[in-house]
């Protein structure tokens, strides 16, 4: 019998378009993918390039699959087989082989072929009827079906020659490789809606900062404890998260002084605005993101995130704009940040937050109180420096 090693094939999706930059979006991806391995403990494994693939091999690929799996820019992952010959004989032998091994008696069947090497001396088109009628002879309960068949047989034929079936694949999260668009600051809350912000932008390969604005004694150790959870959980999928925990206290108590109670929460959110670009600016980010989501809360409106304009000349991202809450929870499950947002340890906002929150709010008339605090930019500035930081 040839000789064959089992092996993950690892598809990737938009990096293929871009060009020049292609070899380093690659490594880029290449990178997260080890990093995550590793992460795991996997061990015993290697991993190389292979025209618009990447190939893993070694022992216990299955349990190495949802590390790979959950990583942004992959689009797939399919098990299969390498062959260690480049021949036409080696092809029908071995994948007679995978098909006995891996089919149940009476199965509808074709071959696809994807011949990358044109200088493979036979067309895709005739390997794949070659091959299906070789199959048809030894295993004479297959029945050839071209459209939706059971068993999609493929082979590609690289450097080496794969072959898999079609019924291996499982889909990845697709999006571009971690980091590979720039860092973005994100506004992390221990709420429900900032995570799965952090995540959609990340899935387009922003790298994230995060920053977390902490009120002790009006928010409990627990709260940060969450947001710290919730930044651990989140680095699965986003790949390294650093995380500031910015004492607000003082500034939140000086805010509230200073402005009328039902323009708080604007005043409290532009000036975490403000505090995120210092962050950016230091940490060579180029957007700020965070999980408003319009007409969600009072200061969520149209006219509430108007108000917002000037606290930042950066571009603030936000995914979840045109999101309606039930869509923004069943993502927060299906990435494992919503049971840790559920615990309940209330925010810096909702404590202070006002009987009647306008919802018409004017800019000029924020900007005009803002105008009053001179101390507040070396206040800003002071608590920054004594930020904790966390690298999860
Ligand atoms: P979330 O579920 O993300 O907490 P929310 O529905 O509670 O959002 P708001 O309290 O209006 O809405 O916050 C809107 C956004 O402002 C949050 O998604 C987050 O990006 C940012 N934000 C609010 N509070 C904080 C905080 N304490 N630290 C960091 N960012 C915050
Ligand atoms: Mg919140």
């Amino acid at each position: 019998m040839e000789k064959t090693q089992e092996i993950l094939l690892i598809k990737y999706g938009e990096i293929a378009l871009r060009g020049g930059n292609r070899r380093i979006y690659e490594n880029m991806l290449l990178d997260a993918i080890r990093k995550n391995l590793n992460r795991a403990g996997a061990e015993g494994f290697s991993m190389y390039r292979e025209q618009g693939r990447f190939v893993v091999e070694g022992q216990g690929l299955s349990a190495l699959l949802p590390h790979i799996t959950c990583i942004f820019g992959i689009t797939s992952v399919c098990r299969g087989i390498r062959l260690s010959e480049r021949s036409l004989d080696a092809i029908h032998a071995c994948a007679l082989e995978y098909t006995q091994n891996h089919l149940s008696d009476s199965t509808t069947f074709k071959v696809t072929t994807k011949r990358a090497d044109k200088n493979f001396p036979k067309p895709s088109n005739e390997i794949s009827a070659d091959l299906g009628a070789h199959l048809l002879t030894h295993i004479p309960t297959l029945k050839v079906k071209l459209e939706n068949p059971d068993f999609n047989l493929i082979v590609e034929i690289r450097n080496s020659i794969y072959i898999y079936s079609q019924t291996t694949e499982v889909q990845g999260p697709g999006g571009l490789p971690p980091g590979s668009a720039g860092k973005g600051v994100l506004l992390l809350s221990g709420g429900i809606d900032s995570p799965v912000a952090g995540y959609l932008a990340a899935k387009r390969g922003i790298g994230i900062t995060a920053i977390y604005f902490h009120s002790p004694p009006y928010t409990s150790e627990r709260a940060k404890d969450k947001v710290l959870d919730i930044a651990k959980q989140l680095a699965h999928h986003t790949g390294k998260i650093k995380l500031l925990v910015v004492n607000f206290t003082e500034i939140q108590l000086y805010l509230t002084d200073k402005t009328p109670s039902a323009k708080i929460t604007l005043l409290l959110k532009r000036t975490m605005l403000k505090m995120a670009d210092m962050t950016a600016q230091n940490e060579k980010a180029l957007a700020l993101i965070t999980g408003d989501a319009v007409g969600q809360v009072a200061s969520q409106t149209l006219h509430s995130l108007h108000a917002m304009t000037g606290a930042t000349n950066m571009p603030i991202i936000r995914p979840l704009a045109t999101y309606d809450k039930k869509d923004i929870v069943s993502l927060a499950q299906k990435i494992g940040t919503f049971d840790i947002s559920i615990r309940p340890f209330d925010d810096c906002c909702t404590l202070f937050l006002p009987k009647n929150p306008e919802t018409k709010p004017k800019l000029s008339i924020i900007q005009n109180i803002e105008r009053k605090m001179d101390d507040l930019e070396q206040m800003l500035a002071t608590a920054l420096l004594q930020a904790e930081i966390y690298e999860f």
